[in-house]
C-alpha cells in the first residue's frame, strides 16, 4: 500500500536545459537571427545555439565555475546572450543579467552584492564596464567581439574562451529549486534588490505564458523580443521561444522605430514584445507613412512595463495589428497577468471591449491575485482599489541576501506596491504605484488614468501627472507635458479635453510644458525626480 502511494509520477526536475534540448532536438534548423551593432544580419540555428551553449558550459566548468556561482552579462539582445541564458544555468551557475542603463553606482553595488565571479560583455558596452571597473572585482572578463578594436588589458575573447573547450560539459546534479538566473529591481527608491529565479519557476513560467489564452507562443511564431534580455529575462520570452522552437529575431542595440518596422516586415515577425514608449514611437512612424511597411497579417504586439493607453489599442487595430497587455515585475519572473477577452466579452460594445483590453487581465494559471484596501478588505467590484498582492510558483519568496519581510504578508502573499482594482470577471487593472497616487481632500486620484487620457490628445507626446502638496487639499495633481514636434496646445484646451472624461475635482490644477521627461533605466517615468523638481511649486502661480 505504502509503495502505491509513493509511486506516482517520475521525479523529473523542471530544468532550463530541458527547454534548450527540446528546441535543438525538434527544431534544429529553425533560425535565430541577431542584428549586430553595425546592422549586419547574423543567422544561425537551434543546433548552433545548443553547440555553443554547451561549449560555454564546458569552458565555465574548466575555468572553475561551480554550482551556485554567479556569472554576469552586460549585453544587448544577441545570440551570445541567449547562449549564456542556457549555458550558465546548465552547469548549476546563476546567470546574472546586468541592466546596462543603470547608473554606475547602482551597477557596481549590484555586482558586488551578487558577488559575480565572471563577466561576459559586448565590446560596444566596454565603456559601461570601464565606468565600474575600479569598483568591482571580476575574476575574468570575456568580451564579445563586434569589431570595436583591440581587447582591453585584463580582458579575454569570448570566442577564444568557447574554442578552448573541446570536451562536453559534465552533468551537473541539479534540482529544480536551484537558482538558474537573477535580476535586480531597477526601483526608483532605495537600493536595487536581487531576485533569484529557480529552474522550476522559469520552466513553469515558460509553459504558462505560451498558453493560447495568455501570450499564445508556438513553433509557428517568429518572435522579436525588443524588451531587453538584461531586464527581467526579456519577460521570459527567449526561454519560452526556445522551448517552443519559434524563430527568434534578436534586435541588438538599434531600437529606432523605423529599424524595428523594417525588422518586423523583413523577418515576417508574428509576435513582438516591448514597453509602451517603443510601441507609441512605432505607431507614430506607421501612421505617418502607412503604405511603407507590409507587416505580417495578425501581428501581435505584447506590451508591458508601464500602462498602455487605451488609444494605443484602437489605433493599432486600425492598422491590423493586435496589442496584448501583460503585467508583471522583477519579483514575478516577470509575467503574472495577461489580458485577453473571454468569449462572451466579444458581444460587448466596442467601448466596453477596449476598456477591458486596456486592463491587465487575468492571473496566469497557478497565480493568484487580490487587491487589499486600507482596511484589509478585498474587493471584486472593478471600482474599489487596493494594493495588488500575488502568490504562486514563480513569485519571489524573498530577496537575495536581504531581509525585507515587510514585502510579504503574514499569510504569504507578495505585496507588489501597485494599486489595482479587480472586476467581477476577475480582470486586474493597475491604477497606480502606491506612492504615485494623488490624495486630494481624502479622495484618491489615479495619475495613470490622467496620463493615459492626456496622451490620447493629438498634440501630446508624453505626459506625467504627479501629486504636489496643497495647503487646502493635502495634494493636488500637476501635469507635466511634452508636446509633439510642431504641435501647440494650451492648458485650458487640455483641461477641457480631460473634462470630457473626468470629474472637475480630478483635473490637474496646473499644466507645465517641458521639452522632455525624466525616465528610469527601463523607460518608465521617473516620478520621484519630477516630485523633487516640483517640490517648491506654489499653487498661486498656476
Ligand atoms: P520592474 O520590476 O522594473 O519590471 O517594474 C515592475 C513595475 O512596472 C510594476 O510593479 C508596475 O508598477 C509596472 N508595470 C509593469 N507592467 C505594467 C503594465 N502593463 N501596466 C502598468 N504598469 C506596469
Amino acid at each position: 500500500m505504502e509503495v502505491l502511494v509513493k509511486s506516482t509520477i517520475m521525479p523529473c526536475p523542471l530544468l532550463v536545459s530541458s527547454m534548450l534540448e527540446r528546441g535543438a532536438n525538434l527544431f534544429s534548423d529553425v533560425a535565430i537571427i541577431s542584428i549586430r551593432p553595425d546592422g549586419f544580419r547574423h543567422s544561425y540555428t537551434y543546433r548552433d545555439l545548443r553547440r555553443r551553449s554547451r561549449q560555454l558550459a564546458a569552458a565555465l566548468q574548466r575555468a572553475g565555475i561551480a554550482q551556485g556561482d554567479r556569472v554576469a552579462t552586460l549585453m544587448w539582445n544577441e545570440h551570445e546572450h541567449l547562449e549564456a541564458y542556457f549555458g550558465v544555468p546548465s552547469v548549476g551557475a546563476v546567470l546574472h543579467t546586468l541592466n546596462l542603463r543603470l547608473h554606475p553606482d547602482d551597477l557596481a553595488y549590484i555586482v558586488n552584492h551578487a558577488q559575480d565571479r565572471f563577466l561576459i560583455v559586448d565590446d560596444v558596452l566596454l565603456e559601461v564596464f570601464e565606468q565600474i571597473r575600479p569598483r568591482v572585482q571580476f575574476e575574468r572578463v570575456f568580451v564579445v567581439d563586434h569589431g570595436c578594436g583591440a581587447l582591453p588589458a585584463g580582458c579575454e575573447s569570448y570566442d577564444a574562451f568557447l574554442a578552448e573547450s573541446i570536451v562536453e560539459p559534465s552533468d551537473a546534479d541539479l534540482a529544480e529549486d536551484d537558482a538558474a538566473a537573477m535580476c535586480y529591481t531597477s526601483g526608483t527608491t532605495g537600493r536595487p534588490k536581487g531576485v533569484l529565479y529557480s529552474h522550476r519557476a522559469i520552466a513553469l513560467h515558460s509553459l504558462a505564458i505560451s498558453l493560447p489564452d495568455q501570450l499564445n507562443l508556438s513553433c509557428h511564431d517568429t518572435l522579436l523580443p525588443i524588451v531587453p534580455m538584461f531586464h527581467v529575462n526579456a519577460w521570459g520570452l527567449p526561454y519560452a521561444a526556445t522551448m517552443n522552437g519559434s524563430k527568434q529575431v534578436l534586435p541588438g542595440r538599434n531600437l529606432r522605430s523605423k529599424t524595428l518596422l523594417d525588422l518586423l516586415q523583413n523577418e515576417r515577425v508574428t509576435v513582438a514584445g516591448g514597453v509602451p514608449s517603443i510601441w507609441l514611437a512605432v505607431l507614430h512612424a506607421l501612421e505617418t507613412d502607412p503604405s511603407r511597411w507590409n507587416l505580417t497579417q495578425g501581428l501581435r504586439l505584447l506590451v508591458g512595463g508601464s500602462a498602455a493607453p487605451e488609444s494605443m489599442f484602437r489605433r493599432f487595430d486600425k492598422l491590423g495589428v493586435h496589442v496584448i497587455q501583460a503585467w508583471g515585475m522583477t519579483e514575478t519572473t516577470p509575467v503574472a497577468t495577461a489580458c485577453k477577452l473571454t468569449p462572451y466579452m466579444h458581444g460587448w460594445t466596442e467601448d466596453d471591449r477596449y476598456a477591458q483590453r486596456a486592463k491587465h487581465g487575468l492571473p496566469l494559471p497557478f497565480i493568484e491575485a487580490r487587491a487589499v484596501d486600507d482596511q484589509g478588505e478585498t474587493h471584486k467590484d472593478g471600482k474599489t482599489a487596493g494594493e495588488l498582492q500575488v502568490r504562486g510558483p514563480w513569485i519571489a519568496g524573498s530577496y537575495y541576501g536581504l531581509d525585507q519581510a515587510d514585502k510579504w504578508t503574514a499569510d504569504g502573499w507578495f505585496r507588489t506596491g501597485d494599486v489595482a482594482t479587480i472586476d467581477t470577471e476577475g480582470f486586474v487593472k493597475i491604477v497606480d504605484r502606491l506612492k504615485d497616487l494623488i490624495k486630494s481632500g481624502g479622495e484618491w486620484i489615479s495619475s495613470v488614468d490622467l496620463e493615459n487620457a492626456l496622451v490620447a490628445h493629438q498634440a501630446v507626446k508624453e505626459a506625467a501627472v504627479i501629486a504636489v502638496a496643497h495647503p487646502k487639499w493635502q495634494e493636488r495633481p500637476l501635469a507635466v507635458i511634452v508636446l509633439k514636434d510642431g504641435s501647440d496646445v494650451d492648458a485650458s484646451e487640455l483641461r477641457a479635453f480631460l473634462g470630457e472624461r473626468f470629474g472637475r475635482w480630478q483635473l490637474p490644477d496646473a499644466f507645465v510644458f517641458v521639452s522632455e521627461l525624466p525616465h528610469t533605466s527601463t523607460g518608465k517615468l521617473l516620478k520621484s525626480q519630477l516630485r523633487q523638481d516640483f517640490n517648491d511649486w506654489r499653487w498661486e502661480r498656476s
